[in-house]
């Protein structure tokens, strides 16, 4: 297999190089990105311009003919497609860079591989997407599955619904081999500083004010991101091309909790106290989703792969460490 990741310099990303590079079945593996804010080379450490599968694309998603030269000249079998704009916040400032890269980018990319691959059986495109296309649940409300409409709440979840809607038609227009997957909340290893935990953690480690919003009673499910990872491979290798994939724990955190829990260890480990005190309530996010829950039992027949890892080890681990 030839792989292209996209976005290989982000979060999920960088984890899932590291996670599936070595396995026997990847031949080469290229990692396009176009290095902005969120995109950082030394995430890859060990593997950039040292490991004898791995090359890079220092390409812009945004750029057709560059798309389609890196499809072509690799001669890619395989798509992880990841790269994005990815913070909501942001997307609420100006949507305009969403709809850039998460619409358009994803259509040069589907048209580049359309345009390269001539029968669709050796291949196999994954488009990575979140349990926020759904929308809001209510409290009591049973989680989404795959079939659940999609509504969106945010610029950034829109854009991310629009490009899966162009990859389901590529499905069944084209008949090109795509999957979507959508995921609930990661955290992990180089998660950008502006997400929720690591944004808790340095205010903890400065001993700052912790930005709750509003009540904090907004509810999220949570799945560590080597675990996202295992679950994407798994998809590429077992999934039903034109399905879609829930990919989830059940794990499920209000906002409030998970910071007061992250106090805690804090507290516990780095002989202060209090931490608590820090939690400060600022104005809610604009259109603000209650509650992301999704039902993952899907994947699980298809794939084996279930809910794995005890979030709560695993977030302590993360603040014990910083
Ligand atoms: P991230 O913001 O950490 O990384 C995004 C990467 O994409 C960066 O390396 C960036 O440089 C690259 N990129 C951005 N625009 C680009 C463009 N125009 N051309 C080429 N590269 C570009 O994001 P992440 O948290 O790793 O998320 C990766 C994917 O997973 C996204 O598609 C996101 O929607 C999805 N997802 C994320 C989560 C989560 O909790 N982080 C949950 C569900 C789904």
């Amino acid at each position: 297999m030839r792989l292209l990741v996209t976005g290989g310099a982000g979060f999920i990303g960088s984890n899932l190089i590291r996670h599936i590079i070595d396995l026997p079945g990847i031949d080469q593996l290229i990692n396009l990105d176009a290095l902005t804010y969120a995109g950082n080379l030394q995430n890859l450490e060990g593997i950039h311009e040292i490991h004898p599968k791995y090359a890079f694309e220092h390409v812009n998603l945004t750029d057709v003919d560059e798309v389609e030269r890196v499809v072509r000249t690799h001669a890619i079998t395989h798509v992880i497609h990841l790269a994005a704009e990815s913070h909501v916040d942001r997307s609420i400032q100006n949507a305009s860079p969403f709809m850039q890269t998460n619409v358009m980018g994803t259509l040069h990319l589907l048209d580049a591989c359309r345009a390269v691959w001539k029968n669709p059986e050796s291949h196999r495109f994954i488009q990575v997407s979140t349990d926020e296309v759904y929308g809001s649940l209510g409290p009591a409300e049973a989680p989404f599955t795959e079939d659940s409409p999609l509504q969106p709440n945010s610029p950034y979840a829109a854009s991310k619904a629009a490009a899966e809607c162009l990859v389901r038609s590529y499905v069944k227009t084209y008949g090109f081999p795509a999957i979507i997957t959508r995921s609930c909340n990661n955290y992990g290893p180089n998660q950008h500083p502006e997400k929720l935990i690591p944004t808790v953690l340095t205010c903890l480690r400065d001993r700052c004010p912790i930005p709750v919003y509003g009540n904090g009673q907004q509810t999220r499910e949570w799945i560590h991101v080597t675990d996202h990872a295992e679950a994407l491979w798994q998809v590429l290798e077992k999934g039903v091309t034109g399905e879609v994939y829930n990919i989830g724990t059940g794990d499920e955190w209000t906002n409030l909790k998970l910071i007061e829990h992250l106090c805690d260890i804090w507290d516990e480990t780095h002989q202060s106290s209090s931490s608590r005190q820090l939690i400060s309530h600022v104005t809610d996010r604009p259109g603000h989703d209650q509650r992301y829950a999704i039902d993952a039992s899907k994947i699980m027949r298809v794939t084996g792969c279930g809910p794995c890892g005890d979030s709560k080890q695993v977030i302590r681990k993360l603040t014990v460490t910083g």
